[in-house]
């Protein structure tokens, strides 16, 4: 039985945040910190589902920018989200925690496919689901695969980890020193504000199907335990506003 608030979850993961501090690919000590904060949650009994993203690697829009056609780039950007899920997997299944990799591009020898109706006993059995390739769709973000593999499961909320970034501001925090932080928003506010939390289809979906979000700092250690716990950490994104700006960074 799960003692936080929290009984099932998606835990969105940038391909930027499993780059830890170097320019380009995987930092190895970043993904094992990401695993040890997600094992901290299994511990507690959260069924936990992960969305990796891949922009450390490769992304779409950047590969079409220097030439290259806009579908097959997003194709090797879902393959990008693969390499990654195999390198959190790793480092999962090394502390202990029971984790299955499941793709929306099929590729049996490296991954399950993804089948709802699958992820759903992988939690029945007490495991820990990593979602790779995103919607297996170009054209799309991982962010836009997070919202609706977390709709699918029918996760409580989604939870979006950031790299040094504890919510989201109205204006950039690392530029500018009086940017304020939001504690709560309602989804259709961030659409319109054009708030840095998830593309807009992603942050529809989520409006849409009353999904809430909490926008927060993973590299902060056992923020997400804390979450988990119910503590109002970060930016809470739902059908409801509860408070205003609160403070600066
Ligand atoms: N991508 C895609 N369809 C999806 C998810 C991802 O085509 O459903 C491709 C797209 O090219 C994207 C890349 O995979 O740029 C990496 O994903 P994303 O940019 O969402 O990763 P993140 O920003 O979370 O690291």
């Amino acid at each position: 039985m799960a003692t936080g608030v929290f009984h099932r979850v998606l835990l969105k993961l940038s391909g930027q945040s499993l780059q830890g501090n170097e320019g380009y690919g995987i930092d190895v000590p970043a993904v094992q910190y990401a695993a040890r904060e997600v094992f901290s949650a299994t511990r507690m009994g959260v069924e936990v589902g992960i969305v990796v993203g891949g922009g450390n690697i490769w992304r779409g829009s950047v590969a079409e920018k220097y030439g290259m056609e806009r579908g097959t780039a997003d194709y090797a950007g879902m393959l990008a989200t693969v390499i990654n899920a195999l390198s959190l997997q790793d480092s999962l299944e090394k502390l202990g925690v029971d984790v299955r990799t499941l793709t929306a591009l099929p590729m049996q020898s490296v991954a399950e496919p993804y089948i709802r109706r699958r992820a759903l006993r992988h939690f029945e059995k007490g495991r820990t689901i990593i979602f790779a390739a995103g919607t297996g769709h170009p054209y799309m973000t991982t962010d836009t695969a997070a919202a609706l593999r977390a709709v699918e499961i029918g996760a409580e909320v989604l939870l979006m980890a950031k790299n040094n970034v504890d919510g989201v501001y109205d204006s950039d925090p690392n530029t500018n020193p009086e940017a304020q932080r939001f504690s709560s928003l309602d989804h259709m506010e961030a659409i319109n504000k054009r708030l840095d939390v998830m593309d807009s289809t992603a942050l529809s979906m989520c409006m849409d199907n009353e999904l809430p979000l909490i926008v927060f700092d993973l590299f902060q250690p056992d923020n997400l335990a804390r979450i988990l716990q119910g503590e109002p950490l970060g930016t809470i994104i739902s059908g409801e506003k509860q408070r205003d700006v609160v403070s600066t960074k």
